[in-house]
């Protein structure tokens, strides 16, 4: 037996060789960033409603993430732990014990789970293996208004367009492996919530979305109405074009409005990525609720710190980015610094910040043609 020490808790777990979906009970110890911004996000959602909240983590594992949500998050009314696993339930009733804490147990598939208890939560957690695709429509069927969503998604693969097949088929989207791919990655997927939940007259305000290591994670209030489902979709569903040749991209809004085929600068075939998400993916206000809360005694502090002052800023920045290798390579001359193309870009009037998709990425409002030229002149 394996004893962990995380946040304000302990838990025990089967051993195990390496972190895999194989293991017994599944406990990953790269998770606890992720744990501990859910963290943060459920306490901030929480002081919002102002009162009890009921949570359920629907893919429980060692329990560790739902024992945390009620000993770490102040004014939770009941917190649901539910996994297929029976072995898994096992170990995490044992956890909650250990830790003393009261939850409620469910070892179900979480389809059935959600289909059995519409209306019941506050707040849905969503972390599976792989793709949460398989959830969504029953997220969006049992799912309360004026909830808070949160998804993981570990097949990044899929979504940034590794292979094509596997995100059609589970996001419905044609993916496009560029250098902002894990933008268009996130994107698809709140797309393909969007248009799920629709179906359903709800709609979705995104939070803070974030890639980090080797996952997406979302955090989506949900609304419900049939005209503001429709409005959402029109002001926020469209697709992306790229030209690989020249690197301009574009944003088109708007489910029927017609794609251009061929790049306005160069004349090459253009990238279409999409059904996907072209509104806003952070929330200014929300994030930096988070931030003034963050004197939370966790341990990932200070990452969660640079994390959501990046998404701060990013929160009214266009679609995609540039990275700055990527466009150097494309004009065959070696890279400026970042922070000599970013303050150059600010005094000459443009928008102009980094982005927590791309250590070396810049999202601005100049065009890629100005953009180039810009940095030509850094480079003599
Ligand atoms: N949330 C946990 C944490 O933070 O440590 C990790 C969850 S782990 C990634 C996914 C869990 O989902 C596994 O424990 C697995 O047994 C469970 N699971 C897989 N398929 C499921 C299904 N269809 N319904 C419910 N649970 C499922």
């Amino acid at each position: 037996m394996k004893i962990i020490d995380e946040g304000l808790i302990k838990i025990k777990i089967p051993e195990f060789d390496k972190i895999s979906s194989e293991a017994p009970v599944f406990y990953n110890p790269n998770m606890e960033f992720n744990r501990d911004i859910s963290i943060l996000a459920l306490q901030t959602f929480q002081k919002e409603l102002n009162r009890k909240i009921a949570i359920c983590d629907l893919f429980g594992g060692s329990g560790i993430r739902g024992i945390r949500y009620k000993k770490e998050i102040t004014d939770t009314d009941e917190v649901h732990v539910n996994d297929i696993s029976p072995l898994a339930i096992s170990f995490a009733k044992k956890n909650a014990e250990y830790n003393d804490v009261e939850l409620t147990f469910h070892q179900n598939e979480a389809n059935i789970l959600l289909r059995q208890s519409r209306g019941v939560y506050d707040i849905i957690d969503i972390d599976p293996f792989g793709t949460p695709s398989y959830f969504i429509d029953s997220v969006a069927y049992s799912i309360k208004k004026n909830s808070l969503l949160c998804v993981t998604a570990t097949d990044t693969s899929a979504l940034c367009g590794t292979y094509k097949e596997p995100c059609v088929r589970k996001y419905n989207a044609m993916p496009y492996k560029s250098e902002y791919c894990h933008e268009t990655g996130i994107r698809i997927l709140i797309g393909f919530i969007a248009l799920t939940f629709a179906k359903y007259k709800k709609y979705i305000i995104p939070q803070l979305s974030h890639s980090s290591m080797h996952y997406m994670r979302l955090y989506l209030k949900i609304k419900k109405g049939s005209a503001s489902s429709d409005e959402s979709l029109k002001n926020n569903i469209g697709h992306i074009i790229h030209c690989r040749k020249c690197s301009y991209r574009k944003s088109i809004t708007g489910i029927t409005t017609s794609i251009p085929r061929i790049c306005p600068e160069c004349g090459e075939k253009l990238k279409i990525t999409g059904p996907l998400w072209v509104g806003l993916i952070q929330n200014k206000e929300f994030i930096e609720k988070m931030m003034n809360d963050n004197s939370k005694i966790l341990s990932t502090k200070n990452e969660i710190d640079k994390l959501l002052e990046t998404c701060y800023k990013e929160s009214e920045a266009p679609v995609t980015f540039y990275d700055v290798h990527e466009l150097c390579r494309i004009m065959k001359i070696s890279a400026p610094k970042l922070d000599k193309i970013l303050n150059t870009l600010i005094k000459e009037g443009y928008l102009a910040i980094k982005t927590h998709f791309n250590p070396l990425g810049i999202k601005t409002d100049c065009d890629v043609q100005t953009l180039k030229k810009i940095i030509k002149r850094l480079v003599n």
